[in-house]
């Protein structure tokens, strides 16, 4: 089993026990990943930049992406998705929008390329 398979189990195990499969339909499992994103923001609130680089507490940092990972996985599981195919046919779709020698060091959107 692979990695990435065992931590699906892990998570369809943590919810089978709850009887909490039946709360994760799409629109929540969204707005799930949507809240913890905020409170990952929250962490880096009112920081500068260099400070969020730095002076953050990790532990809050590592319980909210397993938060956010968590309700991806169990969004992409409960749509059938592979987790591993969704995220590099992604990235190809991203590296023709920004193709190397137009993004190489900015952050600008690709349509201001
Ligand atoms: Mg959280």
């Amino acid at each position: 089993m692979s990695e990435l398979q065992q931590i699906l189990q892990a998570i369809k195990q943590f919810s089978d026990q709850r009887d909490w499969h039946k709360f994760h339909n799409n629109k929540d499992l969204a707005i799930a990943i949507s809240i913890e994103a905020a409170e990952l923001n929250e962490i880096f609130l009112w920081k500068t930049p260099q400070q969020s680089d730095k002076d953050f507490d990790k532990q809050q940092l590592e319980d909210e992406l397993a938060d956010i990972l968590t309700y991806s996985f169990m969004m992409a599981y409960k749509n059938n998705l592979d987790i591993k195919s969704i995220i590099l046919n992604k990235l190809q779709k991203n590296a023709k929008k920004y193709p190397v020698e137009k993004s190489r060091g900015n952050a600008r959107k690709y349509t201001e390329l």
